[in-house]
């Protein structure tokens, strides 16, 4: 049962390597069918005067990736951003500057999918409202995957549509490190890591790239 909130000087004490060890670690958990209970009433309690949280996430918005559970992590413990296809914009480089240089996380984990809907869309050409402008964040990196994988470059091809999920990955973490002088900064200070990983819709498992 978890029943104390994280602290300033708890989040203090942290490192970005314990803090991935400590995600991977329940992750673990969470494939393992073995999620901690936490104790609600007494972490909305502890957390109402103020948050320390670990880290800051970066998921799509999809249903099957619950971004809490998947880490095994409860009131006060992690900041999740959510964007069809995870990538970053100025809202999101501005929620995750103010996670890290103003609230104290230690980690910027940008977390894909298996399947994404949104880049198999982009992988795909969609064009659709504002879906078009969305997708064109995505594009980048199935026109990468293209030159990478065999074979038909459209969602009809699995290989193509793996590829373009983790080189969207790598594409959103290297337009961080250049759009961010902030967390760029921190990064090369060893004060934060900015990492990536890919969930497994049919296992539950995180693989780090
Ligand atoms: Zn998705």
């Amino acid at each position: 049962m978890r029943n104390t909130a994280l602290t300033k000087d708890a989040q203090a004490g942290l490192s970005p390597q314990s803090v991935l060890q400590d995600l991977l670690e329940g992750n673990e958990r969470y494939v393992a069918n073995n999620l901690t209970s936490s104790d609600v009433t007494s972490l909305v309690q502890q957390t109402t005067g103020g948050q320390f949280p670990k880290a800051v996430i970066l998921s799509c918005i999809d249903s099957r990736v619950p971004v809490e559970l998947v880490f095994d992590q409860t009131i006060g413990d992690v900041f999740v951003a959510r964007v069809a296809g995870n990538f970053e914009n100025t809202d999101i480089l501005g929620s995750m500057e103010y996670s890290c240089a103003v609230a104290g996380s230690k980690l910027v984990l940008v977390l894909g999918h298996e399947s994404c809907g949104a880049v198999k869309a982009a992988c795909d050409g969609v064009e659709l409202g504002n879906i078009t402008a969305m997708l064109s964040n995505i594009t980048p990196a199935a026109k990468m995957a293209s030159e990478e994988v065999e074979g038909v470059a459209d969602s009809s091809n699995k290989e193509f549509v793996a590829k373009t999920v983790e080189n969207n990955v790598k594409l959103t973490i290297e337009r961080i490190r250049e759009k961010s002088k902030i967390l760029q900064e921190m990064e090369d200070n060893g004060e934060i890591s900015i990492v990536g990983g890919v969930y497994s819709l049919s296992t539950g498992k995180v693989n780090m790239l």
